[in-house]
């Protein structure tokens, strides 16, 4: 067994199935997180990977084990499940998905009753069960029960048309291309923008859980066959899903693939014109544009360290209603505070249809910064350490140590060097008005670092 003192990542339990995920395993942690909820009722869902049936199986084993009861909504995207554990009032709920992961991946995140994902804390809660063989299986009598919940793809899709003005949208007949990676994405979006009066191109929209045709990581590398679609069918815009459709990324209607954070500005700009004064949530790994767009319409600004539960339950605590990552992560408090590539695609629908210009009109509106991103290899034992030299190293810049280091210049340009959670390596993102600026950057804390690397044996 790989995994030693810790059970969950950054993003939930992960690994490569039958390897690391094998259904023993896998029945093992279904009872720690059964044990957990206490006999509640959790609701089952799961995205479209080769090995959805062994993982829900083995899942529903463990959890009717400690008497829990199971409401199996199958397939669907992450947010969807969400929706629904809040929708039905369960307990809590389990998501089976490795989101962007390749093919020989999955994973299990564990929900709370509003479906966001658990904090650290009740994680922890659950690894001391499973470490400590606490699990608290009931006696024949007590199994619990396990029961197809249907139509939560219907619910999840009517609850999301609430959200915005239907019939400004309905009015312009947009042309859209979704990209759903032969994953659960295809199962909304196109019905979805349909029902909002659009004509839709699917590519990739059949579920295959081998990822044939790109793979699940909506990089802008990836989305040729988008961009293509788009100006060939001469599109307002096309989307792309990750593999569990929680993250959009957008190709405008000149076929340019923008990052989450540009198209997050957006959607930060049309709400507070609408809200003044409310708070927006962000990772710090986020463009300036997010923090410009935040000064000029008045709102409150809120830097987290980077990663999407962070940013759900920051938005919880200060009762924030927007939020938004650079991976096209956008978070919709008044529907559900967590991210949700359905509802940001409704969401963009609404200003194409209010400001009646085109994506990449709107876009072009947003102040322009150069992004450079790079990484270097640290071995994991040398990263604490390593951070601590660069602190010290650039005191007199005031850095923000909030995760890694962020240094902000009076050009306006930054530059944010940080660990990386789950590999062994440090990232890189910098950001100018000017391309050079951005590189030189990149290329004097790369070699900045490069040396405490090699000095710090
Ligand atoms: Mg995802």
């Amino acid at each position: 067994m790989k995994m030693a003192t810790r059970l969950f990542g950054t993003n939930g339990i992960r690994g490569v199935v039958n390897d690391e995920l094998t259904p023993e395993f896998v029945i093992k942690i279904a009872e720690a997180i059964g044990t957990y909820f206490k006999q509640g009722r959790i609701l089952l869902g799961y995205d479209g990977r080769i090995s959805n049936i062994m993982m829900a199986n083995a899942v529903t084993s463990g959890l009717v084990s400690t008497g829990c009861d199971v409401f199996n909504a199958g397939l669907g995207p992450t947010p969807c499940i969400q929706y629904t554990v809040k929708n039905h009032k369960m307990d809590g709920g389990v998501m089976i998905t490795a989101s962007h992961n390749p093919p020989e991946y999955n994973g299990i995140k564990v929900l709370s009753s509003d479906g966001v994902e658990i904090s650290r804390r009740q994680e922890i809660r659950i690894e001391n069960i499973f470490f400590k063989d606490a699990a608290k299986r009931v006696d024949w009598q007590g199994v619990g029960n396990s029961t197809v919940l249907p139509n939560a793809l219907d619910e999840y899709k009517e609850a999301i048309k609430k959200h915005v003005d239907v019939t400004a949208i309905e009015k312009n007949h947009y042309h859209a291309v979704v990209d759903a990676v032969n994953g659960v994405g295809g199962l909304v979006a196109p019905y979805l923008l349909r029902e909002l009066g659009c004509q839709v191109t699917s590519i990739n929209a059949n579920i295959d859980g081998t990822f044939p045709n790109r793979p699940p990581e909506p990089r802008p590398e990836n989305l040729q066959d988008l961009i293509t679609t788009v100006i060939a069918v001469g599109a307002d815009f096309g989307v792309a899903f990750d593999g569990d459709a929680d993250r959009t990324i957008f190709v405008d209607d000149k076929g340019e693939v923008q990052w989450g954070d540009r198209t997050f500005a957006l959607i930060e700009k049309a709400f507070l014109q609408n809200n003044p004064g409310e708070t927006i949530v962000t990772p710090i790994s986020s463009s300036q544009v997010v923090k410009e767009v935040a000064e000029e319409y008045g709102g409150q600004l809120v830097w987290t360290r980077v990663g999407s539960t962070i940013v759900s339950h920051t938005m919880k605590k200060l009762k924030a209603k927007l939020g938004g990552e650079e991976n096209g992560g956008v978070f919709y408090g008044p529907h559900q505070p967590v991210r949700d590539g359905a509802m940001t695609i409704a969401l963009m629908l609404e200003i194409l249809a209010r400001t009646g210009r085109s994506l990449s009109q709107l876009l072009l509106e947003l102040p322009r910064y150069h992004l450079e991103k790079d990484k270097i290899e640290c071995p994991n034992r040398k990263k604490a350490q390593v951070l601590k030299m660069l602190i010290l190293s650039v005191k007199r810049l005031q850095p923000d140590t909030i995760d890694g280091v962020k240094l902000w210049f009076s050009d306006k340009s930054s530059i944010l060097i940080r660990p990386s959670g789950t590999e062994p390596i440090y990232r890189f993102y910098a950001e100018a008005a000017e391309k050079e600026r951005a590189s030189m950057l990149v290329k004097e804390y790369k070699r900045k670092l490069q040396k405490m690397i090699s000095e710090n044996a």
